[in-house]
């Protein structure tokens, strides 16, 4: 039996994550989770799972949980960056599955990294903003970073049985998001509802903004950075519109190793939780290549899409350029959500608050929240007035 703990539970990875612990309650068990503000389904999930703890966002949802479940001494509640961090770090979890958005999952994922858990990690943007923390401190502490991220367990998957010194590159695929058949042009007035509408895959809304603007691409390529410890020039995009095949891997030699199926997140998440074994995917779609007929490719377009060009290069600058490149990225898409600013317009926050900042090497945990918090001040200042 495996005891998760998971954070963001209430999400599109949490709700995909407890589906999969659902469906073989002989092997998984969740013992504590955390959500934001979606306490319904956490109350739905206390009945189901039984939890040891339980963490809410705000300390209003926190009373209201507590004295919804007054009689079940045997839950502790919590709220807060505090509770995200409890959870994260939780003594009987021998996993954790961070499903949290955004930067806030960073101080968690550190925690729980000193508290020797494994993590599976969806959580991409702890990475992209302080990869170099979170990789150094797991190889100290000998805990394993599991990807959940799709292409990355893809990459992962190709890779069992090879050695690293053996790679050529990394092929990362892109399906090319909600607005992929139009132009830069037919861009100018798009809606927060067409940007949300994804061909392929069902996600929460910031990522699938992200897969609109191709900005999920880039942070991708920061995260495979991170977890495979390669140099971006090693790193290439593809587009690939049916979303197959799900990364692949070049070796010296030629030879180029794939991971295909449907898409389907449970299959990342599942393989995160039995690593290195496999065991069946309830309710699967079999992947039928006769019935796809076609599968089409096509190089990535660096101009159509400058959120891909906009994460090279603060990649290869590194050091705070990264923490940047995300925390106007979530201000902005958050922006484009509320109504404040136009598609287009994320992109030029970004380039803004990208420009404006002097990159800071090797940063400690301080000087990333600090240049988190500060980039996002920049951004909500540019867009106060809307
Ligand atoms: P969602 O927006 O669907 O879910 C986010 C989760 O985090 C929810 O449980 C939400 O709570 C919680 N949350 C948000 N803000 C806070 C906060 N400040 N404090 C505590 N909890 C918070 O996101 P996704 O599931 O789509 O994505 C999660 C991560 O996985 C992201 O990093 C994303 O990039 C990555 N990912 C997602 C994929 C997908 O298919 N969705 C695919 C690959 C990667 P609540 O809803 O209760 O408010
Ligand atoms: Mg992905």
């Amino acid at each position: 039996m495996k005891n998760i703990s998971l954070l963001g539970a209430t999400g599109s990875i949490g709700q995909q994550t407890a589906d999969v612990v659902r469906s073989h309650p002989d092997q998984f068990k969740i013992v504590a989770l955390s959500a934001g503000k979606n306490i319904e389904l956490v109350r739905t999930y206390i009945q189901e799972f039984e939890p040891k703890l339980v963490s809410v966002q705000t300390e209003e949802d926190y009373h209201v949980l507590k004295s919804d479940f007054s009689s079940r001494k045997d839950i502790e509640f919590m709220y807060g960056d505090e509770g995200l961090t409890a959870v994260a770090v939780y003594g009987q979890a021998t996993i954790l599955v961070n499903a949290v958005i955004g930067s806030v999952g960073l101080y968690p994922t550190l925690q729980a990294i000193k508290a020797k858990k494994d993590i599976a990690i969806a959580n991409k943007e702890t990475l992209v903003t302080a990869g170099h923390l979170v990789i150094s401190e797991a190889k100290k502490a000998g805990v394993r970073l599991l990807p959940v991220d799709s292409e990355h367990s893809a990459i992962f998957q190709a890779l069992q049985g090879e050695k690293e010194k053996n790679i050529e590159r990394l092929v990362i695929t892109a399906s090319g998001g909600s607005f992929r058949d139009r132009t830069r042009e037919e861009l100018k007035d798009v809606t927060v509802e067409e940007a949300l509408n994804h061909p392929n895959w069902s996600m929460g809304a910031k990522i699938t903004i992200d897969s609109a603007s191709m900005m999920n691409k880039g942070l991708e390529v920061i995260e495979a950075h991170w977890l495979f410890d390669l140099p971006y020039d090693k790193i290439d995009v593809l587009l690939h519109k049916e979303s197959i095949i799900h990364s692949m891997v070049e070796f010296h030699d030629s030879s180029v190793i794939a991971q295909l199926g449907t898409p389907d997140m449970r299959v990342p998440i599942q393989y995160a939780l039995t690593y290195p074994d496999r065991i069946p995917l309830a309710g699967r779609k079999r992947l039928n290549l006769a019935e796809a007929g076609k599968l089409h490719f096509s190089d990535m377009d660096f101009t159509r899409y400058p959120c891909l060009q906009f994460a090279y290069k603060a990649g290869k600058m590194g050091g705070t350029m990264t923490t940047v490149l995300n925390a106007a990225n979530e201000a902005a898409v958050s922006a484009f959500l509320s109504g404040k600013v136009t598609f287009l317009e994320i992109e030029t926050l970004i380039e803004k608050a990208l420009n404006q900042h002097s990159v800071i090497a090797l940063p400690d945990l301080e000087t990333i929240q600090e240049v988190d918090n500060m980039t996002r001040q920049y951004i909500e200042s540019l867009v106060k007035d809307r």
